[in-house]
């Protein structure tokens, strides 16, 4: 009673008589429902973008498995069903209010007096048997749908209604959904839903009705009559409601109040218990509140009157005109008491029913989200860490091989020509022996020899060939193996040492790449047809004791000299080392003939010239001078001796003679040639030593080079795996930190919409 009274006078003293439409929807506890659900919602756009966006980072590196798998791929692309399902779910989400009582108690009528117009037919005659929610249009359109049907059956008035609801043969839980434009009532524009059902005494299957229509209901009103008391069937059906939910949110309305005006005299007693056995009801037999809170849950109002006052006041006139029965004006306030902690109440309810449990799954997504793609930052952090140490050893092997490669290249440069030159050397002095040695290899040459020129002409070919063959083979037999052994061992070293230079699949290669052949054979290309070609033999006979041959011997080595420059040929000009042998010049010099001929006595000129020149007359003086002076005895005596040495000679000059004759001017000729072209050979020598470790040396080099280009391809493709995995860190990074920003504004939400309500 005390609570009634103060309740009362809070109402007058407060907010006035009439509280405007527009007070109230500055001041309604519903908004906070209707700025509830506007952030949330707000932060589910969000979340549904920055899933799309995880979605897309994924689909980035699908091809790159190594950084995100399928099944994390696949868990973040169902996440943007879930996200659009919440949407869904929160875009529908509404305030539920579900009214119970007994057939007739006025729940239709309280509905329309909330509504503030006549909306649901009331009314003995139009009670409804089926479920009947009202709820906001959209589009400004009222209308209606029955259930398991999507035609929008017109609705222009609630006589319309009424009629068109006795046209349809509806079973009792059926649900008949009417739309009826938001703007016309504020309760409907801030997503409350208005539930009216039939009255809980016409069925026995409560737990139907409870499944179907009250399990998403956020308040729960029992529309009680005042002039009774609260039957079983009313008690009944919210005990089941109490085992389906827990702590549902009831409010007991005593409508008809207005009947107590008739009876003053028990109006304090009747409400007082009628007050005790609600109070009752929902402190100790439901126990959903204190007996203080249930206190507050009561209320006694009359539903036909305020319907009335408020289609009054609407009209324009005074909701009072005098009419009605007395304490109308409490009855009122007390209604209009109900209707906003009802407000309250449902705001409340439903912001933690239904956002809490989005929220948490909003933040539940977040967490998800950042949990996977902490993964694969950590991930990416340990590619890149790992392709960062393969970039420095590759980096660095590149770095080892190139300075290895100038290193080797200078060494195996002073390596070669040092060979170079004793290749060069050995050939010499090869050479040089052999070419002392000519003699033995002339004289073993067997041919049977014949002075005719035809002949001779033959002969002198196989003897080229012979000297040329033979030279060739002693060289070979002195030089071949050592130099062969020398060269392999080279190449041996060289591959070994560039082998370290290679990676393993190409070590094998770089063995493969020496020369299987033969072992390397040097051409030791004289070429003697050539080099003799000149060579004219002198085999006339010449007596040894005559005055031509006593004057060459006289002249000794001078008189050689002249002997030579006799001779048609000429000592070839310099030759460089690489002209071919093929190709060596022999050039005719005019100035062949020695100049050395100032040093001769004047006397030997004068009996040179004497002899050569002035032939007979010179001999007879000679011959007259030596009469004179030694006697004629002795002139005859070694006249007599002279002519039997001549004799002697002349009958010793046989072709076996010739032969001998012959092969050794010859040897004295290809002497003096083969001499010349000994630092022609062997630099051809040396060189062909050269090339042959040149090239095997260029085969390796190109090996090298080939890893080394292979290398700068994998330090090219290190880069672009480092790029993407930075880039991928980066979004990954940008992503986890929005994230955290989703979870820390679900955080916000909670604290100030749902943390203020505990
Ligand atoms: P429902 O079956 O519970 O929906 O009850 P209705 O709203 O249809 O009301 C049944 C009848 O009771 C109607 O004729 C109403 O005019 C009447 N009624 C409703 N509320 C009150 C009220 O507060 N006082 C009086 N005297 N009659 C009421």
């Amino acid at each position: 009673m005390a609570a009634y009274i103060n309740r009362t006078i809070s109402m007058i003293g407060g907010d006035g008589q009439h509280r405007s439409n527009d007070l109230r929807t500055d001041n309604s506890p519903l908004q906070i429902f209707v700025k509830a659900k506007k952030k949330i919602n707000d932060i589910f756009v969000e979340i549904d973008d920055y899933v799309q966006d995880a979605v897309g980072f994924m689909h980035s590196l699908r091809d790159d498995r190594d950084i995100v798998n399928t099944q994390e791929a696949e868990t973040i692309e169902s996440y943007v069903y879930k996200v659009h399902a919440i949407r869904d779910v929160l875009k529908r989400d509404h305030m539920k209010v579900a009214f119970f009582g007994r057939t007739s108690n006025g729940k239709s009528t309280v509905i329309n007096a909330m509504l503030r117009d006549k909306i649901l037919p009331s009314g003995i005659g139009h009670t409804t048997n089926c479920f009947l929610q009202v709820e906001g249009s959209d589009n400004g359109e009222s209308y209606l749908i029955t259930e398991g049907s999507t035609e929008k059956q017109p609705v222009q008035s609630v006589g319309q209604l009424g009629h068109a609801l006795c046209k349809e043969k509806l079973c009792e839980s059926h649900l008949v959904r009417i739309f009826w434009p938001r703007e016309k009532c504020l309760l409907l524009r801030d997503d409350v839903v208005f539930v009216d059902s039939p009255g809980v005494d016409v069925t026995p299957n409560l737990d139907e009705w409870i499944d179907k229509h009250c399990l998403d209901a956020d308040v729960f009103v029992l529309v009680a009559n005042a002039e009774s008391t609260l039957m079983v069937t009313e008690k009944n059906f919210f005990h089941k409601v109490s085992t389906k939910l827990s702590k549902p949110n009831i409010f007991i309305l005593n409508n008809r109040w207005d009947a107590s005006a008739s009876e003053p005299e028990f109006f304090d007693q009747v409400r007082a218990q009628h007050q005790e056995r609600a109070v009752d009801f929902l402190s100790k037999e439901l126990k959903v509140y204190t007996p203080k809170d249930a206190e507050e849950r009561v209320f006694f109002i009359s539903a036909k009157e305020t319907l009335q006052a408020r289609l009054q006041e609407q009209r324009g006139q005074p909701a009072h005109n005098g009419a009605l029965a007395d304490g109308f004006q409490n009855r009122y306030f007390e209604f209009q008491d109900f209707e906003r902690k009802f407000e309250e109440c449902i705001s409340k309810s439903a912001v933690k029913t239904k956002f809490e449990q989005h929220s948490q799954r909003g933040k539940h997504i977040a967490m998800e989200i950042r949990s996977t793609l902490d993964e694969i930052l950590e991930r990416t952090q340990k590619m890149r860490s790992s392709q960062l140490t393969v970039k420095k050893e590759v980096h660095d092997k590149l770095n080892f091989t190139e300075q290895q490669l100038m290193l080797l290249t200078q060494e195996m440069k002073d390596k070669i020509h040092r060979m170079v030159e004793d290749v060069e050397q050995r050939v010499s002095k090869a050479l040089n022996e052999e070419i002392r040695r000519l003699a033995v290899l002339v004289d073993e040459f067997s041919v049977p020899f014949h002075p005719e020129p035809l002949v001779l002409n033959v002969y002198k070919r196989e003897l080229h060939s012979h000297v040329e063959n033979g030279l060739g083979s002693n060289l070979r037999a002195r030089l071949s193996t050592a130099l062969a052994l020398n060269i392999e061992n080279s190449q041996r070293e060289m591959t070994e040492r560039m082998a370290s230079l290679l990676p393993d699949n190409k070590k094998q290669l770089s063995i493969n790449i020496l020369p299987r052949r033969e072992p390397f054979e040097i051409l030791y290309r004289l070429n003697c047809d050539n080099l003799c070609a000149d060579f004219h033999e002198d085999l006339e006979f010449r007596f040894s004791w005559g005055i031509t041959a006593l004057i060459n011997r006289f002249a000794g080595k001078q008189g050689q000299k002249l002997a030579i420059s006799n001779h048609p040929q000429a000592i070839p000009q310099l030759m460089s080392p690489t002209d071919s042998i093929d190709s060596v010049k022999f050039v005719t010099s005019p100035t062949c003939i020695p100049s050395r001929g100032d040093d001769w006595s004047l006397a030997t000129r004068v009996a040179i010239a004497s002899i050569t020149s002035q032939g007979t007359m010179g001999g007879l003086l000679v011959a007259g001078f030596m009469l004179k002076t030694v006697g004629w005895r002795l002139i005859a005596v070694t006249g007599a001796v002279y002519g039997a040495l001549y004799l002697y000679e002349r009958l010793t000059w046989t072709k076996k003679a010739k032969e001998r004759t012959f092969k050794q001017q010859y040897v004295n000729h290809a002497t003096k040639k083969l001499r010349l072209i000994v630092d022609l050979t062997s630099a051809n020598c040396s060189h062909q030593v050269q090339q042959e470790l040149s090239s095997t040396f260029a085969r390796l080099c190109h090996l090298v080079d080939e890893a080394t280009s292979e290398m700068d391809v994998e330090l090219k493709t290190i880069a672009t795996t480092l790029r993407t995995l930075e880039e991928a860190a980066t979004n990954a990074k940008v992503l986890r930190n929005k994230a955290n920003y989703l979870a820390n504004e679900l955080d916000l939400f909670d604290a100030a919409y749902l943390k203020s309500l505990n």
